[in-house]
């Protein structure tokens, strides 16, 4: 029983319409909690893509399948008759935000945070300097980023952060043709990696210390168990050992995984990962293209890093900001500028849109922690929303068909992945198609 208006109404009577854009974890599980055992509340789950999942799919590593998993359970929620995946539908390019308020009660913006966090240094525009969400994209096969063709006929790269995509950046520029080869790595990914990268050295940049890196414990250690890459830590970065004792959770796994890696010797038949603390960008040197990054060292101050003035040079054709990312902006809706997200009252917008996910939240968490934030939006919303009476699904087909848009259904998704699933070879799950007007094509076939 939920109150919705002035006497209580039961869950089955409940009629809404509601756009949800963005087919990321934070859109299913939002999806899923708003439909369980509310027939009446119709939901359609717009994507700019016409493949679902979000980050799951061009996020996610391409060697860690079996987090991928998670994608079944949005496959069943797609199952019910309530729910609809519209891909190939971009709020903003084909459908503004006012014409959505017209045909839905609901708006629920799981948006994500693609676009990259600028470093906020000189020479960040050189060519050569590429952010992870365009880098991670390019490896993934998403559509946006499939011409990215960096060049990896260099020796040295520089993956700027301390986190767990930095750490994925690393690991899939270090592994071998074997090590990737029953993953769904993009193919031209794959030819650059595999064939003509000439990278020896591959440099992991924090500016803090180890014991306040945020990797998690399985990812590092997974550093110390490549192939053809042999992981090195100088010594003396890390805090005496009598301290481990004191420590708990993924720090001290961490910190297991540290003393391993700084007790390795650089075998120099092997691609040599060097994770670096204590050393901040503070520009980056080259003419047209980047060709070094200035590193300065830091120390601790209350738990932040200070710089001390004292820097260095690192020689690289190749830099990788792998440090948080941005809400892309959207006409209408309010921004916070300096958190990167939409402006809302704990993902209210205002009485007919909310925001969920990292679009909500930020950039942070793990896919799971987009559960209790769709759980919650939707309990929100059918607590504040009254009654809806707006044409949604059926007023979205006239506005499509009216606008000849080719938008890919559930169903037509399901054949494009058929395609991907047959195309795969030597193990892998899937060979990823990149280009969207392919995909349509055998959508519509
Ligand atoms: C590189 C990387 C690796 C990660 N690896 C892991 C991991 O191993 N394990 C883990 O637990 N978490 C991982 N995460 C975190 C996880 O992916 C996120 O928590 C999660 O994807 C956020 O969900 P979301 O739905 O908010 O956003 P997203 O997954 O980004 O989904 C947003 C969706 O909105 C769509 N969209 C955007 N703009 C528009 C528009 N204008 N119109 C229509 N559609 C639009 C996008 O196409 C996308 O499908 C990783 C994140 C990154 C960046």
């Amino acid at each position: 029983m939920v109150t919705n208006g002035a006497a209580p109404i039961s869950e089955d009577d409940i009629k809404l319409s509601v756009a949800i854009i963005g087919a990321g974890p934070a859109g299913y599980y939002t999806a899923e909690a708003l439909t369980t055992g509310k027939p009446g509340v119709k939901v359609d789950i717009l994507d700019k893509l016409p493949t679902p999942y979000g980050l799951i799919r061009a996020g996610v590593a391409p060697d860690h399948q079996s987090i991928k998993n998670v994608s079944k359970r949005y496959a069943a929620t797609n199952d019910r008759e309530n729910v609809r995946f519209v891909g190939n539908l971009s709020l903003g390019q084909d459908i503004t935000m006012a014409e959505l308020k017209d045909l839905y009660d609901v708006i629920i913006l799981a948006t994500g945070a693609p676009t990259d966090r600028p470093l906020g240094i000189e020479g960040e525009d050189l060519d050569g300097v590429i952010g992870s969400g365009a880098f991670v994209g390019w490896y993934n096969s998403h559509p946006d980023y499939a011409d990215l063709n960096p060049d990896l006929r260099i020796a040295s790269v520089a993956v700027i952060g301390n986190g767990n995509v930095a750490v994925d950046v690393a690991r899939i520029l270090a592994k071998t043709a074997n090590e990737m080869k029953d993953t769904d790595l993009a193919a031209h990914a794959a030819e650059a990696i595999h064939k003509s990268s000439s990278i020896k050295d591959i440099h992991v940049i924090g500016r803090r210390g180890p014991l306040e890196a945020a990797f998690t414990p399985k990812e590092l250690g997974e550093l110390n168990t490549l192939e053809n890459c042999v992981a090195l830590l100088d010594p003396s970065q890390l805090p005496p050992a009598s301290g481990d004792a004191d420590l708990s959770g993924a720090v001290k796994k961490n910190m297991v995984h540290l003393r391993a890696i700084a007790e390795n010797t650089a075998d120099d038949t092997k691609i040599r990962l060097h994770l670096m603390f204590y050393a901040q960008p503070v520009g980056i040197l080259g003419e047209g293209r980047a060709c070094g990054l200035t590193l300065e060292k830091t120390i601790l101050v209350d738990g932040k890093a200070k710089g001390t003035g004292e820097t260095e040079v690192l020689p690289t054709g190749l830099i990788v900001p792998c440090i948080g990312y941005r809400t892309s902006p959207i006409e209408g809706i309010p921004y916070n500028t300096g958190r990167g997200i939409f402006r809302s009252d704990e993902g209210r917008i205002d009485a007919q849109t909310y925001c969920v996910g990292w679009a909500r939240r930020g950039p942070s968490g793990t896919i799971g922690t987009n559960k209790p934030d769709g759980i919650g939006i939707a309990a929100k919303i059918l607590a504040e929303v009254k009654g809806g009476h707006k044409e949604g699904r059926v007023a979205l087909d006239r506005l499509i068909a009216e606008r000849n848009l080719h938008v890919v259904t559930f169903a037509n998704w399901k054949k494009i992945e058929a395609a991907e699933n047959s195309a795969a070879t030597n193990g892998a799950p899937r060979l990823k198609m990149v280009d969207v007007d392919d995909m349509v094509s055998i959508a519509e076939s």
